[in-house]
């Protein structure tokens, strides 16, 4: 049995703590536990950033990009290995947790421009002889708690930028997948980060509430599930601190009834059931709009369904793997069973597949049901697992209600031929990220990740730009340099 410590200081810390078992989801076995770090560990690990952030701060934006040039190629350098951690904790297929660390990659690439990104603004002779200029200074200690769905990539939304902006960091990642996340870190201290920049601690609410709650962290990044995330910000708004808590999901997609329908049709079945549904951005609701487009819809799904293939991460010729727990295996079939007792159809049925040689995993198969409606308990939750729901309207304007109606506004997308339907939805629809026969619109590293409504508690986005200035703060300077020439009187206002 191996156990899982934590990293503070650049060291690894084993201590006598409260543990969890990680599983394998694919076999329901457990050779590994995880340390819940204590009030006093996660209290080390912020004096360990604090007392790094002063030198830090001081660093040459140049020199800490530099230090992410090297991260980059040790993360690529070791990607079979990481991915090997995701495949082994989290159950995705290699296939997929090399498209996961790649999209972490691009965030430190993007991290690498930091001495262009932190320039500022300059503008010289706001009045006679006087300049004025606006710099991004860093916050201190910044800390960062990641969800278990995409345990390397998420935490590279947060701290490569944090960190170049002259933050030092405290990660808390997700107690159930933390093997990848803890690898990653050491590899960042390998390219030759100081000690003390990057803590990882391990553990569960404990932790959490620790870095809410302790004046010398000034900023906290959230992503997980939308109940955590709204308590995450407000403790720690009450607490003083910048927050951004990015929540859970409901995607629909728009099937009008001119769209290219084989087009669409392939472009669900991996937007819905890629990584068995454990994304924040997988499209779980079709809506079709009018029977004619439902009914096709319907039919081509099903067949495109039975090719699909549920298994274990290690055989890259599977679709997706198991969901995380058994808990949550159990919860997905529980909604699949509450939509068929409230009056849908399930088309296909994905309840207790049979995967050979791994009769525990914690598998869920591809299922579809149609005859969604809104009050459908099954509808109105984030289900997280590898579940088509369809819905049938009979206008674009109500698919639209439909969407604008719903608690989560983080992705969607309309399948269409036609421009015009498609530049209305874009503009009008309460989401904050759109694809026009896209069907997973993920902002690029040089765009910001977030939804709407009770997807993202705060202002700024994840990453990007939005990253930048959530991890700086602007300080604006004016200054003058009187000469004698130049010198003036006293004056009572403003300067006109
Ligand atoms: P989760 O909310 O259960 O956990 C996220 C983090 O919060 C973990 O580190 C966990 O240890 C911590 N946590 C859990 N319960 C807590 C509590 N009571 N108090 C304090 N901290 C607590 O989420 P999850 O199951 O790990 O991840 C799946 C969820 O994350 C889904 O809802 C998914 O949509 C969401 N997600 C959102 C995005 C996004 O960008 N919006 C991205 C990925 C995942």
């Amino acid at each position: 049995m191996s156990i899982i410590g934590h990293f503070i200081n650049g060291e690894d810390i084993q201590l006598d703590e409260p543990k969890q078992s990680v599983f394998n989801p694919a076999t329901g076995d457990s050779d590994k536990s995880v340390l819940l770090a204590t009030q006093s560990t996660v209290e080390e690990a912020i004096a360990s950033a604090e007392a790094a952030f002063p030198e830090w701060r001081n660093t040459p934006p140049i020199k800490r990009a530099r230090i992410m040039f090297r991260f980059k190629e040790l993360l690529e350098q070791h990607a079979d290995e990481i991915c090997h951690l995701i495949g082994e904790e989290h159950g995705k297929i290699s296939h997929d947790a090399a498209g996961e660390l790649q999209r972490g990659i691009e965030n430190v690439e993007f991290a690498c421009a930091a001495p262009h990104l932190l320039k500022g603004e300059h503008s010289r002779n706001v009045g006679p002889g006087i300049d004025s200029w606006s710099e991004f200074q860093p916050l201190g200690v910044v800390a960062g708690i990641t969800p278990f769905n995409f345990p390397a990539m998420v935490p590279m939304w947060m701290f490569p930028l944090a960190i170049v902006c002259g933050n030092t960091f405290v990660l808390k990642p997700s107690e159930r997948d933390p093997s990848s996340t803890m690898f990653i870190a050491k590899l960042l201290h390998q390219a030759g980060l100081p000690p003390g920049v990057l803590n990882v601690v391990n553990g569960d609410k404990v932790a959490v509430d620790t870095l809410l709650t302790d004046q010398r962290v000034k900023a906290v990044s959230f992503v997980g599930s939308t109940p955590i995330a709204e308590y995450i910000y407000t403790t720690a708004s009450a607490n003083g601190k910048r927050c951004q808590a990015l929540g859970g999901a409901k995607n629909h997609a728009i099937i009008m009834p001119d769209a290219d329908m084989d087009n669409a049709v392939n472009q669900l079945l991996g937007a819905a059931f890629g990584s068995s549904g454990e994304r924040c951005m997988a499209l779980s609701v079709a809506v079709a709009v009018g029977d004619k487009a439902g009914d096709e819809l319907v039919a081509k799904m099903k067949t495109a369904m039975e090719g699909l293939k549920v298994g274990a991460f290690s055989d890259a010729s599977n679709d997706f793997g198991p969901v995380i727990t058994c808990q949550h295996r159990d919860k997905v079939n529980d909604l699949i069973t509450s939509a068929e007792q409230q009056g849908a159809t399930v088309v296909v049925d994905g309840r207790n597949p049979q995967v050979p040689g791994h009769p525990d995993g914690y598998f869920v198969g591809a299922t579809l049901i149609d005859g969604i409606t809104p009050q459908m308990d099954s509808y109105k939750v984030e289900i997280f697992g590898p579940v088509l729901q369809v819905v049938r309207v009979k206008t674009m304007q109500e698919a639209m209600q439909l969407i604008d109606d719903h608690e989560y506004g983080n992705g969607t997308c309309i399948f269409t031929r036609d421009g015009e339907a498609a530049r209305y939805f874009s503009d009008h629809i309460q989401v904050g990220m759109v694809g026009i026969n896209v069907p997973l619109p993920v902002p690029v590293a040089y765009h910001s990740f977030g939804g709407w409504k009770r997807s993202l508690f705060g202002d700024l986005h994840a990453y990007g730009p939005d990253g930048i200035r959530f991890y700086t703060k602007r300080k604006t300077i004016t200054q003058r340099w009187p000469s004698s020439g130049v010198r003036e009187g006293v004056s009572f206002s403003f300067p006109s």
